[in-house]
């Protein structure tokens, strides 16, 4: 996926602007190399091509309407509005990849007006959970970043973000996927760890709520971190980098089969699966993956 959406950075202590290139993690790669080093490698170094599913896009959609529900005054968030903006994005996203239409000629058992009320009515799935005219977000779809060990650049694009009249945040992660969420929950929590890292890193401020949304089963998870709890995350983000690093020097990634295989695209050169890897590629020991906002880049993480 490789549609734009609007974004904005954040001020913090170490924009991405005004340092050099250098090592760069983002909460999808590094939860790729906790998830199966071999994964990590498929995307990271040889940068494999991978077709999204249709609840990947479904989920691109539906994250892209939520955005735009917030550009409408307060009163007009409604359920019918939210409804209403689904045609129109999926029309934006279609002129952005227009290849996403071919989903529906493999798909045939979906055709694209099941596909759009399914996103509907995920969306219904928000509005059970969450009345958006009584929230004022001050941040979505924003990349946010920092330094981390003094040269590791972490970054990522975080959904929503609430600031309280007190100053108190709340990171918010739409999820929308079809896969059993208990799959990916930890995965999820991994991601919403390493946004209130970069928060706390940039603002001085621990986020008070980290909030897992999930719009199928219409449920909220919230999970209050603390500082002594980012700080230790952050010393497993460093050591995890080396890891990487050391992998990649030692051109050795491991397969690590899980649950999640299942969703994984590269079973066919995976050895857990009887595949061959292709060749290590020659590249340098640090690789820099851009973030993409709410991209599925899966194993359905980012739905
Ligand atoms: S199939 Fe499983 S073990 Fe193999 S690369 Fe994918 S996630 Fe890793």
């Amino acid at each position: 996926m490789t549609a734009e959406m609007v974004t904005k950075q954040t001020t913090g202590r170490s924009p991405v602007a005004e340092r050099p290139p250098g090592p760069s993690l983002s909460p999808s790669r590094a939860a790729d190399f906790k998830t199966c080093p071999l994964l990590y490698r498929f995307r990271s170094i040889d940068r494999l091509p991978e077709r999204p599913s249709l609840d990947q896009v479904r989920g691109t959609l539906v994250h892209a309407v939520l955005e735009r529900l917030f550009d409408l005054p307060a009163p007009a968030r409604t359920p019918t509005a939210a409804g209403d903006l689904v045609s129109p994005e999926w029309d934006r996203l279609v002129a952005d990849e227009p290849e996403l239409t071919g989903l529906f000629a493999d798909e045939a058992a979906v055709d694209v007006t099941e596909f759009l009320g399914s996103a509907r009515r995920l969306l219904d799935g928000y509005f059970t959970v969450e009345d958006p005219r009584r929230l004022e977000p001050a941040e979505r779809e924003t990349l946010i970043s920092t330094v981390v060990d003094d040269e590791l650049l972490i970054r990522g694009y975080i959904d929503r973000l609430d600031v309280a009249p007190d100053g108190a945040l709340r990171v918010v992660d739409y999820k929308t996927g079809g896969a059993p969420r208990e799959a990916f929950e930890a995965r999820a929590l991994f991601q919403l760890k390493f946004y209130a890292l970069v928060l706390w890193r940039t603002r001085g401020v621990v986020p008070k709520v980290l909030r897992l949304l999930y719009l199928k089963d219409a449920e909220i998870c919230d999970y209050a971190p603390d500082a002594d709890e980012l700080a230790r995350f952050e010393r497993t983000l460093v050591a995890l980098w080396r890891a990487i690093e050391q992998a990649t020097t030692n051109q050795d990634f491991r397969p690590k089969p899980s649950r999640l295989c299942d969703w994984c695209s590269h079973q066919a050169l995976c050895p857990a699966f009887g595949g061959t890897p292709p060749p290590f590629p020659d590249v340098a020991t640090t690789v820099v993956i851009p973030e993409q906002p709410s991209r599925a880049g899966g194993p359905a993480e980012d739905e």
